[in-house]
């Protein structure tokens, strides 16, 4: 039996994950149902392997129905310090919060105390 490298999985995994989600992101104005199919690959690899996707990826497609966000088919608004994002395929809603960035914030009491 071959031992398997388990980092070396989940880093080839997570390669293939940012790979296709890019590639969704290229073709969903030219054959949205294969754009839909690499998020759903996407999807896959990362439950398979329990691998995360990016943040900034995970922004890019709907989570319920897996299509690619395109023009025209989602809405963003912004409410109680959340960005909403709303699919008109299937009518998910998805609330980011906005964070508030206090930076340099803790450099600056650390070079005062110290
Ligand atoms: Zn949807």
């Amino acid at each position: 039996m071959i031992k398997r490298d388990k980092k070396r999985e989940s880093r080839i995994a997570k390669e293939r994950v940012v790979y296709l989600v890019k590639r969704a992101e290229e073709w969903k104005n030219k054959d949205y149902e294969l754009a839909r199919r690499y998020v759903e690959l996407a999807k896959r690899i990362a439950m398979r392997y329990r691998v995360r996707i990016p943040r900034e990826l995970k922004t890019i497609y709907c989570k319920k129905c897996l299509y690619p966000y395109k023009e025209g088919n989602f809405r963003v608004r912004v409410r109680k310090r959340r960005v909403i994002i709303t699919c008109l395929n299937c009518g998910f809603e998805r609330r980011i919060p906005i964070r508030q960035t206090v930076r340099g914030a803790t450099k600056n009491t650390k070079s005062i105390t110290s």
